[in-house]
């Protein structure tokens, strides 16, 4: 059976962090990992998680039973109300329903599973460039039109707005819309709140399906609310869409695998049905959802003494990003490194995309030891005080060299 099969490709990111690994260098920095890391570049247990956890262990009210197909009803509440604010007007209708999903990916799948089967949809369209898995995933669902549009602008190095228009007017009918709520991945690059209105303005027009992907709520900006204005905004244009969550990077849980995919429907009697599908699609994909992260996350949310020290976390993540955007971008002025950096701190989110080509990355990688993307986008997280001076001048000489 198995002699005569090929190897599949590798996946870049995670090649990349095997390529860092086996390099003995002892000066070496990989700055391609999707994931948080403190100032001493360490991975990051929330404290707030770490509290909730040591209670979790001595409850003697919790056990192993399996939870509800669609996953626990209060991790799914709780997840709503962070997307779309307390007195969101269609939660007050009852008609928001959250299916808990193995991690964002998890969310991301059932809802192009769904997609297709019970909505007939056979056309996707997400950004150029985009986070990595969300063609493989719609193919895989069975999607025959899968197509990317304009979005990065590599001379501004910022947003192509024109071309993205462009390209969604042409879009065929009955195409799902994949857009960034936040925190654009990899470009760290969003629309303004005028050009989301435009982007809403031919989504309804052309009867779109969006699918927002919210996998970094509150790395933006460190304002939760704030970060969630796109799902909410689009409850306000009366859509109905997708949301799908990841508390992945906001609450430090990668390997839980916890994730929530939320529906916005025109009503309650059609929440109901679409989670009666909904259900049906988990039952034969994982069949039930894992318990630990909903349970954490749940748990911080639903009280507001842990919800505070909650944000307070977020916040901290956030605004050491922030600090190393603007340290990264004087470093380089600082080193008259050729061109403008100021997308570096105009861009948000855990990734920036730095405008380097593919030989300066190789640069960067065989002289330096520093190991970043082919595309040039690097995790933000990975510079610290100790490291960024290292980092500007290895950028600085892979552009001037
Ligand atoms: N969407 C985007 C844009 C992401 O960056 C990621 C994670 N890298 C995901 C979805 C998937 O998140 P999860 O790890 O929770 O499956």
């Amino acid at each position: 059976f198995f002699g005569d099969i090929e190897m599949a490709p590798p996946i870049e990111v995670f090649n990349l962090t095997r390529q860092y690994n086996e390099d003995p260098n002892s000066k070496k920095y990989n700055l391609g990992v999707g994931a948080y890391r403190t100032n001493d570049g360490k991975p990051w247990v929330l404290p707030v998680v770490r509290t909730v956890e040591a209670q979790m262990a001595t409850d003697e009210t919790l056990n192993h039973e399996y939870l509800p197909v669609a996953g626990m009803p209060d991790f799914r509440k709780e997840a709503i109300k962070l997307l779309l604010g307390e007195n969101c007007s269609a939660i007050v209708e009852n008609r928001v329903e959250g299916v808990q999903a193995i991690g964002g990916t998890g969310a991301i799948r059932v809802c192009a599973n769904f997609c297709k089967k019970i909505l007939n949809f056979d056309n996707m369209y997400t950004s150029n460039p985009t986070w990595g898995n969300h063609m493989g995933i719609f193919k895989a669902c069975g999607f025959s039109n899968v197509k990317q549009y304009r979005y990065w602008n590599a001379e501004t190095r910022s947003i192509d707005f024109e071309g993205m228009i462009e390209d969604l007017g042409a879009a065929p009918d009955k195409t799902v819309v994949i857009l960034h709520g936040c925190c654009h991945n990899p470009t760290g690059v969003n629309p303004n709140k005028d050009q989301w209105r435009q982007i809403i303005d031919l989504v309804i027009e052309k009867k779109f399906m969006v699918l927002l992907d919210e996998a970094y709520q509150g790395f933006a900006t460190g304002d939760l609310d704030a970060d969630g204005w796109t799902a909410r905004y689009l409850v306000e244009r009366g859509l109905e869409f997708f949301v799908s969550q990841s508390f992945s990077k906001n609450f430090g849980l990668y390997n839980e695998r916890i994730g929530n995919l939320v529906i916005v429907c025109a009503n309650s009697d059609v929440k109901v049905k679409v989670r009666s599908q909904m259900e049906m699609i988990v039952r034969t994909t994982w069949s039930n959802s894992p318990n630990h992260g909903a349970r954490i996350v749940a748990t911080v949310l639903n009280n507001a003494a842990t919800l505070d020290e909650w944000k307070n976390n977020v916040k901290e993540m956030a605004t050491r990003i922030i600090l190393m955007r603007k340290m990264l971008k004087e470093k380089l002025s600082a080193l008259g490194t050729p061109g403008s950096w100021d997308h570096i701190t105009n861009q948000t989110g855990m990734f920036s995309f730095t405008g380097l080509n593919p030989s300066q990355v190789d640069v960067l990688t065989k002289k330096y030891h520093i190991y970043l993307l082919k595309n040039g986008r690097i995790n933000m997280c990975a510079l610290t005080t100790h490291n960024i001076d290292y980092i500007a001048e290895a950028i600085h000489h892979a552009v001037t060299e």
